[in-house]
């Protein structure tokens, strides 16, 4: 993996092995390591550094890190961690929807955006899910471009994946003015749009809500009727990948988030593209702050200092 497809590089990553005999494999770790990512791939992961400048900042004796997690692993890796005596821990790529039926309790927004990114682990061991991709991204959004979604038209590329779904979710509740789904595999964006219909029945009716196909919504007079335009595939994570929109397709007046992140002041492809064709754009790692932040007020039940995680990630 290239410097410039990762962030920071913490080492180790450890793994559901590693979790398996933890105290062996982490004994020696001071402070312990009791919070942590899971997902596959894992290894570009920024929240470890964001959350232990916080963690140092604040003399919480623990430190974050990333555990490479498989689809078919996380079951058993949720069931490990109150025992190792995790605090919490975070979900990516590809556990956020499948969590939701391995935990004992779900958030109640959470459960209406039907995707979990934050676990935290209760005094009684059980374990306790959040989402805060969802509000991270409203703040974001704000923070990047100084608007609201209420009232925009907006575009998710990826909409059947487990961030795509929650932001989608999201702009409902924030009342977007329309919402359209976009997704590699068709069906599954037609199969979210009737379950988002049965879940958000008073939302929907103040919402234009559109299921397109991918090729007739890049083109460049579909994108001229968005105002934001969202990616929440992994297209951009891997060095060498190519922005999933042509310049050429971007009008100069719609706003471009990536999701995506890379290192801070090097722009994704998409990021790239988009500025290539006069329209302002923002990579992920503003989503990576705001959604961070809220996992830590979860995790720790008090305010997180926002600007110490900043720095972090821009360091
Ligand atoms: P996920 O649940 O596995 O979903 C992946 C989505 O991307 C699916 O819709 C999938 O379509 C689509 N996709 C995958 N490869 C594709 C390709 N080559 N071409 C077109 N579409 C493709 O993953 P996730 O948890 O939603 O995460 C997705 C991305 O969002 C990650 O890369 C992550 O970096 C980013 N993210 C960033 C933040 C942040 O804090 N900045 C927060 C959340 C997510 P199919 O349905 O056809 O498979």
């Amino acid at each position: 993996m290239c410097a410039e497809e990762q962030p920071t590089r913490e080492r180790p990553i450890y793994d559901l092995d590693a979790l398996r005999n933890w105290a062996e494999v982490t004994g020696g770790v001071e402070p312990p390591l009791r919070l942590a990512v899971f997902g596959d791939p894992v290894a570009h992961s920024a929240s470890p550094p964001m959350h232990n400048a916080v963690l140092a900042a604040l003399n919480l004796p623990m430190r974050y890190t990333r555990i490479a997690v498989r689809a078919e692993e996380l079951e058993e890796a949720l069931g490990l961690i109150a025992a190792r005596g995790f605090v919490g821990v975070n979900l990516t790529i590809p556990h956020k929807a499948a969590a939701l039926a391995l935990l004992d309790e779900i958030d109640p927004h959470a459960a209406r955006l039907g995707v979990v990114n934050t676990v935290r682990v209760e005094p009684d061991a059980r374990l306790r899910g959040f989402n805060t991709d969802g509000p991270g991204f409203v703040r974001a959004v704000q923070e990047a471009f100084g608007v609201s979604l209420k009232g925009k038209r907006v575009l998710i590329l990826g909409a059947a994946g487990g961030a795509g779904q929650a932001l989608a979710a999201q702009c409902l509740l924030e009342r977007c003015e329309r919402l359209v789904l976009v997704n590699r595999t068709f069906e599954k964006s037609q199969r979210l749009a009737e379950n988002l219909r049965v879940r958000f029945p008073e939302e929907i009716a103040d919402v234009q809500l559109e299921v397109v196909e991918w090729d007739r919504a890049t083109s460049r007079s579909s994108l001229a009727e968005m105002d934001l335009v969202v990616n929440t595939t992994p297209i951009g994570l891997k060095a060498g990948d190519i922005s999933p929109l042509a310049p050429e397709s971007l009008p100069a007046n719609v706003l471009v988030f990536d999701t995506v992140y890379r290192a801070a002041g090097t722009p994704t492809p998409l990021v790239r593209a988009a500025r290539e064709a006069g329209a302002q754009a923002t990579g992920g790692l503003s989503l990576l702050l705001h959604q961070g932040v809220l996992a830590f007020e979860h995790w720790f039940r008090q305010p997180a200092p926002v600007e110490v995680m900043r720095r972090a990630l821009e360091g």
